[in-house]
Formats: C-alpha cells, structure tokens, sequence
C-alpha cells in the first residue's frame, strides 16, 4: 500500500474546528472545545496570530520515536503510513510521552487503567479504503487526505504557483527525517513555535537514541528494562483484565490487539 499522509495548508484554515469535532465524535470524546492537544483531544485547532490557525495532532514521524523507545513494541509505525498504538502490549512507562519530539501522545491520569492516547489517523478508516474523519469534515479543503508523495507535489506545486502567498518551506518534507503530516504556510513556521520546532535535525531522532544506547552498557539497559518490565507487566495485565471485565471494548486501531495467551471476550468480536 502506498504511503498516505496529510496536507495542512494553513492559509486556508478558517479555525471552524470541524476537523477537532469528527475525530471528538469518531472517538466517542466529550465535545468540548479544548485548547491543548490531551487524552480527550487528539487534535486542537490553535489561534496562533489573529485569524492565522494552526492545527495540530500526531505527526505520524517516518522514523518515531515513541516507536524507537518503546521498550515493548506498543508503538508501530504502519505500512500506509500511521502510528499506532497498542493498549496489550503498553507497560505504563510513558517514554513515549517523554521522547516524543512534538509532545504528542498524553496520558489518562484520571482513569483507574490509564493509557497513553493519541491520534492514529484514523487507521481502520484508511484500511477500508475512506480518508480519516478530520479530512473528511475539512470544509475548505485546509486539510487533505492522500498519498504522502502526492501531497507532496501538490504541496510544492501551490508553492512555486504562488509565491507571494507561501513561504517555500514544506514542513515534514524532511523534519526528523519526514512525517506523514506536511503543513503549509504564509508564515515562516519558527513564528508559530510548537509543533514547528525548526531546531529539529533532518535527521530521524531514533538514530541519536541508538547512538546514545551503544554508549551505554547493554548489562544496564537490558537489566534495567527487564526488572522495570516484569513489575509493569505483571501488575497491569491484572488492572487492565479487571477494568476490561466491566467496560465496553474500544476499536483495536486506537488500543490494539489482544495478545496470545490473553483471554479473548465476547465485546472484542463486535
Ligand atoms: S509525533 Fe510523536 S507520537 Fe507522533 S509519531 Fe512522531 S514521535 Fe510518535
Ligand atoms: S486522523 Fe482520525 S484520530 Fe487523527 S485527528 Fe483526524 S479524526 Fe482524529
Ligand atoms: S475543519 Fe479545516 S478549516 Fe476548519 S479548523 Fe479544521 S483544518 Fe481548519
């Protein structure tokens, strides 16, 4: 499957927060108007400079580094290009929440079994064949689904065609070794701050947490990781079984799959 991604052309968001409303209703989230990205919030559409909206939300890196630190593999980066997540496999440690270099995945401190939440791009949308439900609501045409190359050449294409309306940066193109979600502008990006961290290397971040690992000696690593994760696993699979036993069951995109050796229940099949 080809690679999709997202185009955000900031010039043409009209901050109407239809795209944070789908994806609120897509996850069954409270419809409130929320001003961060948080665990009931997986896009926010921010007013940076009067009548200049930014949207944010996962960036769908090529290279993640939630995926590279995650010490159980709850993080995958698919083929058609989203990162998603895997409730089965999630030990709680949130090096995911720390590492992630656009601050995107957040926790739910307030549940009893709490996980880490984050935009998956609608990834079972995708799989059938749809866009994601924040594109699909887009009324101007600000945010658009499609293959990442694509999007690309449309991206540059609206660039060389009007170069008074855009600056000639494409962000994502090569960010942290690029990201699924490219955005845009007529405002150089470093004004608008977060997400546009123009210190960020070209290179994906995953490569630096390696070189630093091999500088650390693997006795401390494994062993660290193996003690820290038998505790983890062994009291969350019992929360996790316990709060299950009660509660309806979520789509797998958004909290994953149940792994061998876990009981299958009867929700998982509907
Ligand atoms: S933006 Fe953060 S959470 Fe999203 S894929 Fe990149 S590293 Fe992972
Ligand atoms: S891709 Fe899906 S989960 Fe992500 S912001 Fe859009 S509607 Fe929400
Ligand atoms: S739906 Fe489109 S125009 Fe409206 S806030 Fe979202 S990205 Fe902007």
């Amino acid at each position: 499957m080809a690679k999709m991604g997202i185009l955000i052309d900031i010039t043409k968001c009209i901050g109407c927060k239809a795209c944070e409303k789908a994806c609120k209703m897509r996850n069954d989230q409270p419809l409130t108007l929320d001003e961060h990205l948080s665990a009931n919030a997986y896009t926010v559409v921010q007013e940076r400079l009067p009548n200049t909206y930014v949207r944010r939300m996962c960036m769908h890196c090529e290279n993640p580094t939630c995926v590279s630190v995650c010490p159980v593999g709850a993080f995958t980066k698919t083929a058609a290009g989203p990162v998603v997540y895997d409730k089965y496999k999630c030990i709680g440690c949130r090096y995911c929440m720390y590492s992630c270099p656009f601050s995107v995945p957040k926790y739910q401190w307030n549940k009893v079994v709490p996980y880490v939440q984050k935009c998956y791009m609608c990834a079972d949308r995708i799989e059938e064949g749809s866009e994601p439900a924040c594109t699909a609501a887009c009324p101007t045409g600000a945010s658009i689904f499609g293959e990442r190359d694509k999007l690309i050449e449309e991206a540059q294409k609206r660039i060389k065609d009007n170069p008074d309306r855009y600056v000639d940066h494409i962000y994502g193109l090569h960010e942290v070794g690029g990201t699924s979600i490219l955005y845009i502008s007529n405002v150089e990006f470093e004004q608008f701050k977060a997400p546009f961290n123009i210190a960020l290397p070209d290179k994906p971040l995953p490569m630096y947490t390696w070189a630093a690992l091999e500088k650390v000696p693997t006795i401390v690593v494994v062993g660290g990781v193996v003690l820290t994760g038998i505790w983890w696993i062994t009291s969350r699979r019992g929360e996790v079984e316990k709060f299950e036993a009660g509660s309806k069951q979520e789509h797998w995109w958004r909290f994953g799959k149940k792994q061998e050796g876990v009981k299958e229940k009867k929700e998982d099949k509907q």
